[in-house]
């Protein structure tokens, strides 16, 4: 099943369609149903049939619900509990009469087929794969033109776009027809007599905006602050503009707009409901895999790289518990997000297989809004956490030991799927200097402004990490020499673009680059290629620095 993202109009249509089909199909399930009961009542091979009705109805219960069949649902929970009822007492001394009643109470089940019960479900606005890619807009507004421009081009070698206005009432003018991701604003505005944080209710249009909004100013005015923060302003920053710093919070904005979607395999032999479930979590904008053959868990697991499972308790050969605990033999995946989604009620049964290793139990039927809210809510804490452990503090970048897991892993995707990768390494170029001229902590600022600009120039499915002090590596997966080397060419053109500003003494820096691809380099694994590309980067060193060299 593929895991591409479905526009949203589709996904509901789809979600539509699967209910109208389960509603078309339950009459026969219920006349299989009803057979079954009238042979029970026969006395023909009890043991057998009360198997199979459990299994049968205990589907029953979890997709009706799912369906909008709610009270049907119910009722088939408690036929569900009388059949396991008598799976664990020997079925012999039942009294024939019961059987009889219990096949009636399972007939009129059939009434309860047109209850039209909706299930809300908030389908998301589409996050197109474009907009991910796509720049992200700032808008700047400020009155000194020699300012605006200069910061204008600065934003702009970390690949902001940016539109820059020199009055309020210019971008008022835009906002009526345009909106930006990010807005810039200069608190005050001399010829006109105005301070933004003051006048802004003045503009509506750009006060709608409204959100993020970023204040510049000359002064550090407490009113200004405070009405700054009224407005909600995420930053306030004051000239000379520090613009690393400035640029760094430009990206932990955008960063929580780009973060990539959440990745979730279903587990579950119901096709149905497997399928149902891949169409709620799809809406929340997430990539979905469903897998049914369960001995392929692990092959999946390290293929789709999922940050939750969602797992079916019952399945025909094994348990969920079975699954999990297979899951977590591997020290990999020892973290990984385990929820079971099932039918069972007892609560001492959903303990007990919580107890094997997974996170969590939701009971079927659910609702999509507490299916996906309850999803999105784990793998965000869950992203967190791996972030803590994995994640550089200054750059929020990789680790070390990160980052090479992650380049094994990609080269064997790469040779998996027949597509190159290509790995880079980067070095600033005579960083000792930076640090010795200018302090340590304007060191730190240069490192972290690297990371911005890698962040913003690469790709979502790229991954970047710190490889060491002023050292940086970054994996692109399908992604050819070439390509890579007009990638960094452009990293390395715009970094010697920007400018740091330290007590007012200005400097720039460049940086040199190793590549290595595993086109060219074929039967390399990720950590050959990680030599090769840290040898690219010496003879780029001594090459006379600035420049990209390819392995
Ligand atoms: P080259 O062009 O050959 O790369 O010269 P370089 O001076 O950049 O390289 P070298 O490896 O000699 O120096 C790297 C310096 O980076 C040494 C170390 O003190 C500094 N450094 C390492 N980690 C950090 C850090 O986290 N912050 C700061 N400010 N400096 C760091
Ligand atoms: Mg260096
Ligand atoms: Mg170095």
């Amino acid at each position: 099943m593929s895991r591409k993202a479905v526009a949203s109009a589709e996904i509901a249509k789809l979600l539509e369609q699967q209910r109208a089909d389960y509603r078309a199909r339950l009459p026969e399930q219920l006349t299989q149903l009803q057979k079954l009961a009238d042979d029970l009542a026969l006395g023909k091979r009890r043991q057998a049939i009360l198997e199979e009705l459990h299994q049968r109805l205990h589907k029953l219960a979890g997709a009706g619900g799912t369906f909008g069949l709610n009270t049907l649902s119910s009722r088939v929970q408690s036929l569900e509990q009388q059949v396991k009822d008598w799976l664990s007492d020997p079925v012999d001394t039942v009294d024939a009469a019961i059987w009889r009643s219990f096949a009636s109470n399972l007939a009129q089940l059939r009434e309860l087929m047109a209850e039209s019960g909706h299930q809300a479900i908030a389908i998301l606005p589409d996050a197109t794969e474009e907009a991910d890619e796509q720049a992200v807009r700032v808008w700047l507004v400020e009155d000194d033109p020699l300012v605006g421009r200069e910061l204008a081009q600065q934003l702009e070698s970390f690949n902001y776009e940016v539109c820059y206005f020199q009055c309020l009432s210019d971008a008022e003018q835009a906002a009526h027809t345009n909106c930006p991701d990010i807005l810039i604003m200069d608190v005050m505005f001399e010829q006109a007599g105005e301070n933004a944080t003051k006048v802004l209710h003045r503009y509506p249009a750009l006060k709608d905006i409204g959100r993020p909004l970023l204040f510049i100013s000359s002064s550090d005015d407490f009113q200004s602050r405070v009405r700054a923060s009224r407005l909600g302003a995420e930053g306030y920053f004051l000239k000379p503009l520090d613009v690393p710093r400035l640029i760094n919070r430009l990206a932990e904005i955008s960063e929580k707009r780009k973060q990539p979607p959440q990745r979730v395999l279903i587990v579950d032999d119901d096709t149905v409901l497997a399928e149902h479930y891949r169409l709620i979590l799809l809406s929340g904008g997430m990539e979905v895999e469903v897998l049914q053959q369960p001995e392929q868990i692990i092959d999946r697991l390290e293929a789709f790289r999922p940050e939750l499972v969602l797992m079916d308790l019952y399945m025909p050969e094994y348990r969920g518990q079975d699954l999990a605990g297979v899951i977590r033999q591997y020290e990999n995946w020892a973290g990984l997000p385990i929820v079971f989604l099932s039918a069972e009620t007892d609560l001492n049964v959903q303990i007990q297989a919580v107890g094997t290793g997974a996170d969590d139990f939701l009971t079927k039927p659910i609702s999509g809004t507490h299916l996906l809210a309850a999803v999105r809510v784990r793998i965000a804490r869950a992203r967190q956490l791996s972030a803590q452990i994995s994640r550089d503090s200054l750059t929020g970048l990789l680790k070390h030991a990160a980052i090479k897991e992650m380049v094994d892993i990609e080269a064997a995707r790469s040779q998996r799927i027949g597509k190159p990768v290509t790995v880079a390494m980067l070095d600033i170029d005579h960083f000792k200097t930076v640090n010795d001229t200018y302090g340590h902590a304007v060191g730190d600022l240069v490192i972290s402004s690297v990371a911005m600009l890698l962040r913003q120039r690469l790709r979502r499915s790229d991954i970047i990490g710190r490889y060491g002090g002023e050292e940086f590596a970054v994996i692109l997966p399908e992604c050819s020499a070439e390509d890579a080397c007009r990638l960094l060419e452009d990293i390395r053109l715009r970094f010697s673009t920007v400018h740091f500003n330290h007590e007012g003494r200005e400097f720039s820096c460049t940086l040199s680059a190793g590549l290595a691809s595993s086109r060219e380099l074929p039967n390399h694994g990720g950590a050959e290629l990680l030599v090769a590309a840290d040898e690219a980067l010496y003879s780029a060193k001594r090459g006379g620095r600035d420049q990209v060299q390819v392995a």
